[in-house]
C-alpha cells in the first residue's frame, strides 16, 4: 500500500496537510419555501419540497441550530426557496457557525449584518437562457448587488445551450471582480433542448478546461472535477444512488454501507422533515449532475486515489476547491 508521503513531493504534501486538518461536517437547510423566482428546472419546486409547513417561531430556529451544532455540524449550507427572504433565520445560523448562503442575488445580503458570510449566487446561463428558464436576466441585478464582494461567487449552472458561449459569461464575472464555480444543469423539469448528450458533455468538459486555463484567478475549479462531473465516472465506479455520499444519514439504509458524508442531513424548513439528499428527492440518480455531490464523492474516496501521484493530486485539488467555496481556506 502506497503512503501519502511517498506519493507527494514537499509542496503537494503541505497542501495535503492543510486540508487534512479541516474535518468539515456540513448539513443543508431549507430556510424558506418561498422564492422571488420560479425557475423552470428548479429541483426544489419540481420535487414538491416546498410543501412542508415552515417553522415561523424564531426561537425554534435558534434552538434547532444549537442542536445541530451539538450534533457536530460545523458548516451550515442555506438554500430554499430564497434564503434572503428570511434574514432573521439566516442570522440564527450565521451568528453561531460558519454559514454559506445560496441566493439568486436579487436581494442583496446586507453586509453590515453578515460581513463575512459566503454567498453563492446562482446563474443559469446567458441573458437568453436566464429569461427562458428563470423569467428574467438575473445577472444584471446580482452583479449590481455584489460587484467586488470578496465573500461572494457565482455558481454558474451550465446548460447544453451554453456550449461555446460560457467564456463570455466568465469574462463578465471577472470584470465584476467576482469568482465563479461551474456545475451542470440536471434539467429536473425536462425542458426541451436542455438534456445533455454524450458528445455535448465531451465538448463542455474541454470548454471548462480551457476556461480554467485562461481565467485561473476567476474560476474556482479543477480539471479532475471537470472529468468527474462530465463523465460521472471515477475509475471503474459510476456516480449514482449506489455511490452517492450526500444522502441524509438517518435515511441512508444502503447495505452494505457506503462511503458518505458523516452526519450529513438535508432539513426542510419545518425543521422536522429530512429529505433524501442534497438535491431533489424525486430526481433519477442516474441523471444527477449535482456538483457538490460529485465533489463530495471524490472527497470521501481518498483511498481510491492513492495509486499514483497524479491521481492523489487530483483528489487534493477537488478537496481544496470545496474548502475554498465554503471559506475553509482562502481563494
Ligand atoms: S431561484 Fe433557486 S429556489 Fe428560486 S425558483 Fe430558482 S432555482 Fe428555485
Ligand atoms: S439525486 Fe443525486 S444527490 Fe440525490 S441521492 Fe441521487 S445521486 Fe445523490
Amino acid at each position: 500500500m502506497k503512503t501519502i508521503s511517498s506519493l507527494l513531493d514537499k509542496e503537494w504534501y503541505e497542501r495535503y496537510r492543510s486540508i487534512s486538518k479541516l474535518n468539515i461536517r456540513s448539513s443543508i437547510y431549507d430556510v424558506t419555501n418561498r422564492c422571488n423566482l420560479r425557475c423552470r428546472g428548479c429541483f426544489f419546486f419540481s420535487s414538491d419540497e416546498h410543501r412542508v409547513t415552515e417553522e415561523m417561531d424564531m426561537e425554534k430556529w435558534e434552538q434547532f441550530v444549537d442542536k445541530e451544532m451539538k450534533r457536530g455540524v460545523n458548516l451550515a449550507i442555506l438554500i430554499g426557496g430564497e434564503p434572503t427572504l428570511c434574514l432573521d433565520r439566516v442570522e440564527a445560523f450565521y451568528s453561531r457557525l460558519p454559514t454559506f448562503c445560496a441566493t439568486n442575488g436579487i436581494i442583496k445580503v446586507p453586509r453590515e449584518r453578515f460581513p463575512h458570510m459566503m454567498v453563492g449566487i446562482s446563474l443559469w446561463g446567458d441573458e437568453d437562457d436566464e429569461r427562458l428558464l428563470r423569467g428574467r436576466d438575473t445577472f444584471s441585478i446580482s452583479r449590481r448587488n455584489y460587484e467586488g464582494d470578496l465573500h461572494a461567487y457565482y455558481l454558474y449552472t451550465i446548460t447544453p445551450r451554453q456550449i461555446g458561449k460560457s467564456e463570455r459569461i466568465i469574462g463578465k464575472i471577472r470584470d465584476a471582480g467576482l469568482k465563479v464555480h461551474m456545475q451542470l444543469l440536471s434539467n429536473d423539469e425536462g425542458v426541451d433542448g436542455f438534456f445533455w448528450k454524450e458528445a455535448e458533455l465531451k465538448d463542455i468538459r474541454s470548454e471548462m478546461d480551457d476556461i480554467l486555463h485562461k481565467y485561473p484567478d476567476t474560476v474556482i475549479s479543477s480539471r479532475y472535477y471537470h472529468e468527474i462531473i462530465t463523465t460521472g465516472k471515477m475509475g471503474d465506479k459510476r456516480f449514482g444512488w449506489e455511490e452517492c455520499p450526500s444522502v441524509s444519514e438517518p435515511l441512508d439504509h444502503r447495505d452494505p454501507p457506503k462511503r458518505r458524508l458523516i452526519g450529513f442531513v438535508r432539513w426542510a424548513s419545518d425543521l422536522k422533515t429530512m429529505y433524501r439528499c442534497c438535491t431533489s428527492q424525486t430526481r433519477d440518480c442516474s441523471t444527477c449532475k449535482d456538483g457538490a455531490a460529485h465533489m463530495s464523492w471524490v472527497m470521501v474516496n481518498k483511498r481510491a486515489h492513492m495509486d499514483s501521484p497524479q491521481h492523489l493530486q487530483g483528489w487534493i485539488e477537488v478537496y481544496e476547491m470545496f474548502a475554498k467555496l465554503y471559506q475553509f481556506i482562502p481563494w
